[in-house]
């Protein structure tokens, strides 16, 4: 089972990039962030245990996300394999996935690393809109919705996430740099990194990944 990682702090960019990944690929798309949002929205005993560190911009703590993380993994892939994004975000998260993906046949096989100077990763996040019925996203200045404040796919309200106010996002910047950023030696080190320009047009980074990472290009 092939699997690839979407890292990079928040703002970079990995969510839109993995939108367009999912169109042109069959990849089973994981990710950590929207599968608690969903368990916020739906007030499960996860959402409601995760709840306060995602409103100070903290980790949740490692033996909430493995639950999430464990069943997804358990439930299969797409023909393409996973695509984790969001995740991992601490090194004891990237051991345990060795661990499930090695469990299952398979392992990390790319992981690609989207870099945005900090003065980007500000604008992206502060400008960030979210439909709270589709989860579509927007940016007010980037990517503007047709109509101000509605979704143009489902006319669904646009809201800013709780996390994309600018106090909470210093933190979660802070956090990346000291939690995940690790990572990256981890990945280089098992020679699966490869590095992305977050400032590239996303239909590019979009070719470059799957030529790298599906039988597509080859
Ligand atoms: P994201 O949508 O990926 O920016 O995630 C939003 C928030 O969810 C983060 O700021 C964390 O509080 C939490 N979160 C998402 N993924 C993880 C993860 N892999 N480990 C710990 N916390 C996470």
């Amino acid at each position: 089972m092939r699997a690839i990682i979407l890292l990079g702090a928040p703002g970079a960019g990995k969510g839109t990039l993995a939108d367009g990944i999912k169109a042109a690929s069959r990849f089973q798309h994981v990710a950590t962030g929207d599968m608690l949002r969903a368990a916020l929205k739906q007030g499960t005993p996860v959402g409601r245990e995760a709840e306060a560190f995602m409103k100070r911009g903290e980790l949740v703590p490692d033996e909430v996300i493995f639950k999430l993380v464990e069943a997804r993994i358990a439930a299969g892939g797409g023909d393409d394999g996973f695509m984790f994004d969001g995740f991992p975000r601490t090194l004891a998260q990237a051991e345990r996935l060795d661990a499930l993906l090695a469990a299952h046949g398979g392992k990390v096989d790319h992981v690609f690393l989207l870099e945005a100077p900090r003065a980007l990763l500000l604008s992206r996040l502060t400008g960030r809109r979210v439909c709270r019925g589709c989860g579509a996203v927007y940016h007010v200045v980037n990517i503007p919705p047709r109509r101000a404040g509605l979704c143009d796919a489902c006319g669904g309200e646009l809201y800013q996430r709780a996390d994309d106010q600018e106090a909470t996002i210093a933190n979660r910047l802070d956090v990346y740099e000291r939690q995940t950023a690790p990572l990256i030696a981890y990945y280089d080190r098992q020679g699966v990194l490869t590095r992305v320009d977050a400032a590239r047009e996303r239909q590019e980074s979009v070719a470059a990944i799957l030529a790298a990472a599906t039988d597509r290009g080859r």
